[in-house]
């Protein structure tokens, strides 16, 4: 008998109940004991509703009040000094003060633990900090505790945990440098204990995900799988550990880990489906498969039969009692339910699936494989009827997309001049000074504004208040720039309510889900656009209010948009062609935007790719690729202008490094940066790769609520001229400024231009 599993449900609740209950408790609404009667209640729910699904293996400790990585963190006591924990069981308040940090709050001022990208979702979790006499001990019996309070429910469970390797490996070591899994020896005692826990409290199999199983990994992290591996099986207390990896494929680790001695392997076979036949010729007979098949990092509906199929050789060749189906991955990364999106259209509805349904889809597999196609022929009929409707759609379709696409010329991604030429068009054009002074693009989101949008919205403001009122904010925000003296102006974005949204609700093939809800972190979710179809741009996005805003003032206001591959990477995009594919869609219309905004008088345009970095893939192999269509897609949208146009960029992140080559090819006439936190440090990239164009490098870190003195900025600007020929240098905040007061904002823009102004007569 084939078994079904879940690898992680999604926590947050369908109505976000978490969020919700989360965040009274912080604000005092909630107690603690009320805050963790709702995580149970959330708990039950997810385990009752996957077991009524008729799901075999359900997972525990896959909950988190904040972050999963932050909870390993806990149980195996990495809790850094500042926090002041004294070796006791960990408060929720020193839970939250390394989430969330304290400062601001009442009496505290600890800052929280950094966050990064969980691989290469939108999720991020908290990164555990190392010390080179790193100890650790069992601080939390959490994976135990919920092991438990499921059996309470009848409900036995194979809790997950994050693996040993991949926790030291997505740490980051302080005080000294050192490779963190040289803490494995002293790691591995807490994990044997935890194991020997669950195996006491009833416990028959253990999840331990190491997903760091789809990176390149070396000779070290292959040996610290072994040994790590080796230690935990021989000290599990006959608990059988699922090793699963997840994201891609097990690639140079593969012989590693089908020698390791665990009971069972879970391999992601939709991000790698071809590793099943060399996964099947050398797995050794009693090691149990566990088939990834259901996509959880998209929210298609499964082709069932096609599934089947591409699984026949397992089931063929394998003892079909060690055989399991199961997502690819857990499905913290999609959005709970698709029965509540009652407003999508149904066509589109019909050919998606949500959490809920992705676990009905792995057990009408395993029905299908245990009790013959038959017995769910019914199901496996729909979702062959749903996967060639959509195939087969005119709303995914579009004849002219198409066309326009084969038409594509390498030339209409190239600038007709290079920048040298189109450096001194657009210096007659523009007429600027030397280090001339801008921003990234929006300005301070009152509540009066985020009040509009929500009543417009609503259709309580009419669209022509609603323009109206954008008008008033435009012209002001014109004003205020004029007065701060800054060179190049921007509308300030005032209708946007985030930067992918805004163009995706206008772009034709994006729809919205309005329950939609992935975690991204704690407390934070966001609710993807999904990219069904062929995209087009049915009429101008930008062009009115940028040319409204630029018609108040005879400084240029610059043109502002968000560019393909921010928009491809911020959405669910569809699996039925390649994602070059679908971004050279998304460029080829914004294309259309940029060359309209041209013919509206715009002298400048930004292009916001802030999203470019973390859409490499995870193995260094497929980077190339994904570069060049990137790079080439970002060119598409920016090269129909003339020599005159200026194109910016921006991105906000640091790690350019390895990418620089990738940064220069976009041949944007000037990218702005952030720097202002890593004091300029990022500029070496820059200058020793020689970067060609023009760069902003943010003197102003708009994330920290204090304004910036003249002196600092002046110190960073004399840097970046040391490092850069003076030309090539612009002046501007380290990213958008929607986030802060006019308060704030005002000062600390009249010091960045008096600091420009400074640099510039002594550059002269
Ligand atoms: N233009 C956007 C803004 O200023 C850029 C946002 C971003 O970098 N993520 O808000
Ligand atoms: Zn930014």
């Amino acid at each position: 008998m084939v078994y079904t599993a879940n690898l992680g449900f999604p926590r947050i609740g369908s109505g976000r109940e978490l969020k919700k209950a989360t965040e009274s408790y912080w604000s005092g609404d909630l107690t603690e004991a009320q805050l963790i009667e709702e995580a149970k209640g959330l708990r039950a729910h997810n385990w009752q509703l996957q077991k009524q699904s008729g799901l075999d293996i359900i997972p525990s400790n896959d909950f988190s009040l904040y972050d999963q990585v932050l909870d390993t963190s806990v149980m195996v006591g990495a809790i850094p000094d500042i926090y002041g924990w004294n070796g006791g069981p960990v408060s929720l308040e020193t839970y939250f003060a390394m989430a969330r940090g304290t400062r601001g709050r009442a009496g505290g001022d600890l800052p929280a633990l950094e966050m990064t990208k969980w691989f290469d979702t939108n999720y991020h979790y908290l990164v555990p900090e190392f010390t080179q006499d790193q100890s650790f001990a069992l601080a939390s019996t959490k994976p135990v505790d919920e092991f438990l309070e499921a059996q309470a429910l009848g409900i036995r469970t194979r809790p997950v945990l994050l693996g040993p390797v991949s926790y030291l490996l997505l740490g980051k070591t302080v005080g000294a440098e050192f490779d963190p899994l040289a803490l494995l020896p002293s790691l591995l005692p807490v994990y044997a204990e935890v194991l020997q826990r669950l195996a006491s409290a009833g416990a028959q199999w253990v999840q331990l995900d190491e997903p760091c199983l789809a990176l390149d990994l070396g000779p070290e992290a292959q040996d610290a799988l072994k040994q790590a591996y080796g230690a935990l099986a021989e000290a599990s207390g006959g608990l059988d550990i699922m090793l699963t990896s997840y994201f891609g494929g097990l690639g140079e680790s593969l012989e590693t880990v089908l020698d390791l001695p665990v009971s069972g392997l879970h391999l992601d076979l939709v991000r790698a489906a071809e590793q099943l036949d060399e996964v099947l010729a050398a797995a050794p007979s009693e090691l149990t498969l566990s088939l990834g098949v259901v996509d959880g990092r998209n929210v298609w509906r499964s082709d069932l039969e096609t599934i089947l199929d591409r699984i026949a050789p397992a089931v063929k060749a394998r003892d079909t009692d060690r055989l399991v189906i199961a997502p690819s991955c857990s499905l913290l990364h999609v959005p709970i339910d698709l029965d509540m999106e009652e407003e999508l259209d149904p066509d589109l509805r019909s050919w998606l699936a949500f959490a809920v349904q992705k676990v009905e889809e792995v057990t009408i597999l395993g029905r299908a494989l245990n009790e013959g196609r038959d017995a769910v022929a019914d199901s496996l009929e729909a979702s062959a009827q749903a996967v060639k409707a959509r195939r087969s759609s005119s709303k995914i379709h579009d004849a002219a997309v198409e066309t326009r696409l084969q038409s594509v010329t390498r030339d209409m991604a190239r600038r007709s001049s290079e920048h040298s030429i189109r450096r001194e068009r657009q210096q007659r054009s523009l007429n600027l000074p030397a280090f001339p002074t801008t921003t990234i693009g929006s300005f301070p989101q009152t509540s009066d504004i985020r009040k509009a949008r929500a009543a417009h919205a609503k259709g309580h403001l009419s669209h022509d208040d609603y323009q109206a009122f954008l008008r008033r904010e435009m012209e002001a925000a014109v004003r205020r720039q004029e007065e701060i003296g800054l060179d190049m102006l921007v509308h300030g974005e005032f209708e946007r309510n985030d930067m992918v949204q805004y163009f995706g609700e206008q772009l034709s093939g994006f729809a919205f889900t309005r329950h939609g809800w992935v975690q991204s972190f704690g407390t934070r979710y966001v609710r993807p656009p999904v990219l069904y179809g062929d995209v087009s741009r049915p009429q101008p996005m930008t062009v009115e209010m940028t040319a409204y805003a630029q018609s108040l003032t005879d400084r240029p206001v610059k043109g502002m948009l968000t560019g393909p591959v921010t928009l491809l990477q911020w959405s669910f995009v569809r699996d039925d062609q390649s994602r070059a594919e679908t971004c050279r869609q998304i460029a080829l219309a914004l294309r259309d935007e940029v060359a309209d905004l041209e013919q509206a008088g715009i002298r400048a345009i930004q292009i916001d790719e802030p999203a470019v970095r973390e859409g490499l893939p995870l193995r260094r192999a497929a980077w190339r690729a994904y570069l060049d269509w990137a790079v080439e897609c970002f060119r598409l949208a920016a090269s129909g202008v003339s020599d005159e146009t200026q194109i910016h960029t921006h991105m906000c992140y640091s790690e350019f490094n390895d990418i620089m080559d990738a940064i220069a090819a976009m041949d944007a006439d000037v990218i702005s940066i952030e720097t202002a936190r890593s004091k300029m440090e990022l500029l070496e990239a820059f200058t020793s790769f020689r970067y060609p164009n023009e760069i902003g490098p943010g003197v102003y870190d708009i994330h920290a609520p204090r304004c910036p003195e003249v002196q600092e900025m002046t110190d960073l600007l004399r840097k970046a001229s040391e490092r850069l020929d003076a030309r090539q240098i612009w002046v501007n905040p380290d990213c958008g400024l929607k986030t802060r007061s006019w308060d704030e904002v005002r000062p600390a823009l009249a010091n960045m231009v008096e600091a420009a102004r400074e640099v510039r007569t002594h550059a002269a």
